[in-house]
Parts: C-alpha cells; sequence; structure tokens
C-alpha cells in the first residue's frame, strides 16, 4: 500500500512567533504514526524551523532553483535546502506557475536537478476553472506531468504528485471527493502507460485545495487519493486532525 503523506504549504505566512506556535502544536499532536508529514517553510526559516522540529515532522522549502550555485540573485538551490537539513521541495504550485510565470519545462528542470542533488520533491500540477469548464482538465494535468516523467527518471520513489485544481485553491471550493477521485484515477492510469505500471501503482498523489478537518476524512477514503497538500487550514491547529484523517 501507498503510504499516506499531508504536506502543509505556509506560503508566505509566518513569522517567528507564530511559527513556534505552529510547531509546538504539531509536536504535542499527536499525529497518526502511520502518516507521512512534511511542512513548506518560507525558505528564510527553514533553518530555524529545521532546530525546532521533531523528527516526525519533515520539512520542505517552496521552491528552488535548477542550479547548485552561481549568480542567481534572490534563488536559493537545493543544495542549500539540504545544507540547512530539510529534505523536501515542493516544486510547480500553481502560484508559481501563475504569479511566477513558471513554464511546465522549467518546473521539469527544477524537478530534475533537485532529486539530483538528493531532495525529496512534492511536484503539483492541476487545472483552472476555465480549463475544467472547456473540458481540459486531463489534458491540462497530462500535459503537465508529461516533461516530470523524464525528468524524474528512475527517482519516482522519492517524488510525490500533488493535484491541486486551481479553482480550489484558497477558495473555500473543496473538489467534491468524486471529481478528485476521477482525476487522480485517470492520472495513474495515464501513468502506466506512460511511465510504467510499477510507478503508476507506487506513486503517491496527493488533493490540494481548500482541504480542512470537515472535508479531509471523506477525500481520504478515496481509493486514489494518497494525501493532501493543504494550505490555509496547515497554518491551524486543524491541520492535526487533517493529518489524522485516515486514523
Ligand atoms: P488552500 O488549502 O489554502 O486552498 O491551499 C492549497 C494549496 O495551494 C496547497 O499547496
Amino acid at each position: 500500500g501507498r503510504k499516506f503523506v499531508v504536506g502543509g504549504n505556509w506560503k508566505m505566512n509566518g513569522d517567528k512567533n507564530t511559527i513556534h506556535e505552529i510547531i509546538t502544536t504539531l509536536s504535542n499532536g499527536p499525529l497518526d504514526p502511520n502518516v507521512e508529514v512534511v511542512i513548506g517553510i518560507p525558505a528564510i526559516y527553514l533553518a530555524y524551523v529545521q532546530s525546532i522540529v521533531p523528527d516526525n515532522l519533515k520539512v520542505a522549502a517552496q521552491n528552488c532553483w535548477k542550479v547548485e550555485k552561481g549568480a542567481f540573485t534572490g534563488e536559493i538551490s537545493p543544495a542549500m535546502i539540504k545544507d540547512v537539513g530539510s529534505e523536501w521541495v515542493i516544486l510547480g504550485h500553481s502560484e508559481r506557475r501563475t504569479i511566477f510565470k513558471e513554464t511546465d519545462e522549467l518546473v521539469a528542470e527544477k524537478v530534475a536537478h533537485a532529486l539530483a542533488t538528493g531532495l525529496k520533491v512534492i511536484a503539483c500540477i492541476g487545472e483552472t476553472l476555465e480549463e475544467r469548464e472547456a473540458g481540459k482538465t486531463e489534458e491540462v494535468v497530462f500535459r503537465q506531468t508529461l516533461p516530470l516523467i523524464a525528468a524524474i527518471g528512475d527517482n519516482w520513489d522519492r517524488v510525490v504528485l500533488a493535484y491541486e485544481p486551481v479553482w480550489a485553491i484558497g477558495t473555500g471550493k473543496t473538489a467534491s471527493p468524486a471529481q478528485a477521485q476521477e482525476v487522480h484515477a485517470a492520472l495513474r492510469n495515464w501513468l502506466v502507460s506512460n511511465a510504467s505500471p510499477a510507478v503508476a501503482e507506487a506513486v503517491r498523489i496527493q488533493y490540494g485545495g481548500s482541504v480542512t478537518a470537515a472535508n479531509a476524512k471523506e477525500l481520504a477514503a478515496c481509493p486514489d487519493i494518497d494525501g493532501f497538500l493543504v494550505g490555509g487550514a496547515s497554518l491551524k491547529p486543524e491541520f492535526v486532525d487533517i493529518v489524522n484523517a485516515t486514523m
């Protein structure tokens, strides 16, 4: 079976005080020991969080650049993320794609380099409302995933896919369990022929978009939903209940 994996994406939120509070809450949990928990921290606080997190919480950066070092003012590299003790990076989030104009190809290059450096990657994909309404959901999700396949190579054991329909992010409009399951199953089925049957079976696909303690259990019960990527609710005590949704 696929181990349930729940990510928290804090985005550009928090300060030392609130971060300390959140980590204290998560440390007290208790968190289901059968669930992998990864929290995505603003880069400037990675080292601080790394110094106060308990062992059962893994730490992710929310972005990185595609080479090890050099003249890239303002960027951080996978080597730096690793150097401060963090194991994960979130790549291709829709906010990176939309606001910062990251293309499918750039995301793939970042994924390849992060994996080559030894990091684990949460790679995000998902359609906009306009694309969904035009009946293009699967086409978009497959198009975004295709360049990732070459980038990932035989490192699928260090990759989690996060399906985050853009219309559900930060809107309070969660995909219904049926809507999410449909895309997850279609993606897994597409991976059978485009990656391999073994990859399709083993890869964990998170759902993200307005996940709360109130809707997490129903979503978690879907056969192809293997975890969540949580934004707003990951800053609140209810994140504990979301992590524990499969208990
Ligand atoms: P919300 O949970 O706030 O909708 O954000 C989802 C998300 O973008 C996680 O990466």
